[in-house]
């Protein structure tokens, strides 16, 4: 723990130096009062980062990212806050001041920072003794090179050889000082009585990292052929090493996942290596288990898309196919690519150079919904019961997917496929969600199950319906805002009876939804939706989300919103031109929000008069007074946004 006082002046020294931080990264070069370079997030030509020293943030207008000194740095390295502070701290010779904890903080601490300094030795054990003892060059640094891996890749993944011998590691590790507590608790050691032995003796070596790039465990491959051993082994399950939540090469490929905005995911460990030596480093394996949510997640901390990597042999998929169902749970996008028969990864890899891999996987992955269909299709073939279990598999399968375009394009593509209507499909799907649904939130829907949207379009007079939406300009400025700040700090606002500070995304999200002011855009309902859903996950970044989500319309929507070009919008003509949209958020946000609240509510009280008028004529009494309490409520609304409006007369 770091106290909040050295946290202040990192800060602080970050901030007044942000060039010095970015420039170690990217090329920056002056440009009036700021600095522009290549963007280090997204591929560009021209450059549209932009570091403005004078406000210590920087803010790329191709991509969107955006923030501080600290954000760059834990978004570059994909690092923690922590972390970021400390490396920022070393670079400002700022002396790190480490809360004090309690005992048990401390020697739980004690002991993984223990096991991790052992790990570390016993990597670099491992590798001297491949590239140095004459057992590791020929047995070890034989079986790569006969793989065909090259020095550089064999070094950047730190492999290693442990040599044929009942406990030539134990007893070195222990003659340097690591106590054979240690030795037990990692699983280097196999410790029984007076029994010591090498777990990884007379294997190469396959290091696992953390995502910081400690390592944190092994794999080891036997060479000699054993019928009683297991082929591969991997480290048992410990306070450092949790197999559940590391992926295989995450540490290696974290940066160009996130510049490719994908992951391939492939089986074992030479699959990721043979993909790095052919120039394809957005890789990693889950070697030996089958997927779980938790490496997921890892996965979508840093990329929307994955493509999982399959090989001819049918009798892995299966099992994986339940893997790629926790995926779309996840709202990621999954593609399947199936390589030709008696292709792995690893010699598939190898017979092609890096633009060549990427081009022929994006060519042939497919669909992950076509992928399962096709594969059970052709296993049902002619057996009716078999199809009917097929098709609730599927649907099963299409039901936890979170977006609804996302899965109203699977459902069109499987009603092609399975030849099932589409409105049976939507039925069955419906009923699954709910079914959840309800279990998650262990109550009934009757509440919430009014369809998103209905509320305005219900009410709007039916001469705007036909000429499109009346709120358009106004929705789409709200919109902007949300899309282009929605990370921004706003101030402190009320949250369910309580001041809080809020975002600006969580202001917009709060004042539209407190009201039911909903779009007659359906699509602008969705962003709105997807924002509410996704807005507290770990990592979240607005405009990463949803310039980078698959769904086409809402991420052209969200590009030409986040476009420069945009800004020059009527806000800026009509208001204090001298104030840039960024500093001038607290007094913006609020006003396009209540502008467009102000116009909705007077539609609304047109609607209600009208209505009012006709309850009289039909003397219907009850609706009447019913009408008059609405309209009331509303009116005091529209007076109370008139007056936030201050510039406006009650009409
Ligand atoms: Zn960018």
């Amino acid at each position: 723990m770091i106290d909040k006082g050295t946290v202040d002046r990192v800060l602080e020294a970050a901030q007044g130096q942000i060039t010095d931080v970015i420039s170690e990264f990217v090329n920056l070069k002056r440009r009036g009062v700021n600095y522009i370079g290549l963007c280090p997030f997204h591929n560009e030509k021209t450059p549209s980062f932009t570091v403005s020293p004078a406000k210590g943030i920087y803010k790329c207008f191709g991509c969107g990212k955006g923030g501080n000194a600290v954000n760059f740095l834990m978004d570059h390295e994909q690092i923690s806050f922590v972390d970021a502070i400390r490396t920022l701290g070393k670079k400002f010779h700022i002396h790190i001041e480490e809360k004090e904890m309690t005992s048990e903080e401390l020697s739980q601490q004690n002991d993984r920072e223990s096991m991790l300094v052992l790990t570390g030795f016993a990597a670099g054990y491992f590798s001297k003794r491949l590239h140095e003892s004459d057992e590791g060059k020929s047995v070890g640094l034989g079986y790569f090179r006969r793989r065909g891996f090259r020095d550089d890749v064999i070094k950047n993944f730190g492999l290693g050889y442990s040599p044929e011998s009942k406990d030539a590691f134990t007893r070195e590790a222990l003659h340097q000082g690591y106590k054979l507590e240690f030795l037990e608790k990692t699983g280097l050691s196999v410790v029984r009585d007076d029994y010591r032995a090498d777990r990884f003796r007379g294997r190469v070596i396959f290091p696992i990292h953390s995502l910081a790039g400690k390592v944190i465990g092994f794999g080891g491959r036997i060479l000699r052929s054993d019928a009683k051993a297991a082929k591969y082994l991997n480290s048992p399950e410990s306070e450092i090493y949790h197999k559940s939540q590391i992926l295989y090469g995450i540490y290696q490929a974290k940066q160009e996942i996130v510049r490719q905005e994908r992951c391939y995911l492939v089986e074992g460990y030479t699959d990721v290596l043979s993909f790095h030596q052919a120039g394809v480093s957005n890789v990693v394996a889950s070697s030996g288990t089958a997927l779980t949510l938790n490496q997921i997640r890892l996965i979508a901390r840093f990329a929307p898309n994955i493509t999982i990597i399959f090989d001819g042999d049918t009798a892995g998929i299966k099992a994986a196919l339940r893997g790629i169902d926790l995926i779309l749970e996840e709202g990621i996008n999954v593609k399947v690519l199936l390589l030709p028969d008696g292709e792995d990864p690893d010699s598939f890899a190898k017979k092609m150079e890096g633009q060549k891999l990427t081009e022929y996987i994006s060519q042939h992955e497919t669909d992950f919904i076509r992928f399962k269909t096709a594969l059970l299709m052709q296993e049902s073939k002619d057996d009716p019961v078999l199809r009917a279990q097929l098709i609730q598999d599927i649907i099963r399968t299409m039901a936890v997917i979170p977006d609804p375009i996302v899965r109203s394009e699977y459902v069109k593509e499987c009603s092609n496929l399975m030849k099932v209507d589409e409105p049976v499909l939507y039925l069955e799907i419906g009923r699954i969600r709910r079914k959840k649904l309800e279990k998650e939130q262990g109550r009934t829907l009757s509440n919430t199950s009014s369809p998103a949207g209905g509320n305005l379009t219900g009410l709007t007079p039916a001469a705007s319906i036909t000429s499109g939406n009346p709120f358009e300009n106004e929705e789409r400025e709200v919109l902007r805002f949300l899309l282009k700040y929605g990370d921004y700090p706003l101030g402190e606002h009320e949250v369910e009876g309580e001041q809080r500070l809020v975002s600006v995304g969580e202001y917009i999200l709060i004042e539209l939804r407190q009201d039911g002011l909903l779009s007659a855009n359906p699509l602008y309902n969705r962003v709105m939706e997807l924002y509410e859903a996704h807005h507290s996950d770990e990592g979240f970044s607005i405009s990463r989300f949803f310039t980078g989500i698959a769904d086409a319309q809402i991420s052209s929507l969200a590009s030409d919103l986040l476009a420069p070009e945009y800004s020059l919008s009527r806000i800026h003509n009509r208001l204090v031109a001298v104030k840039t949209e960024k500093e001038g958020l607290d007094e913006f946000v609020p006003k396009v929000v209540n502008e467009l609240k102000w116009k909705k509510v007077r539609v609304l009280m047109e609607e209600k008069r009208q209505q009012l008028k006709k309850a009289e004529e039909e003397k219907n009494q009850e609706q009447f007074m019913a009408l008059v309490q609405e309209l009331n409520g509303l009116q005091q609304a529209f007076i109370h946004i008139s007056r936030v409006l201050g510039e406006r007369t009650v009409v």
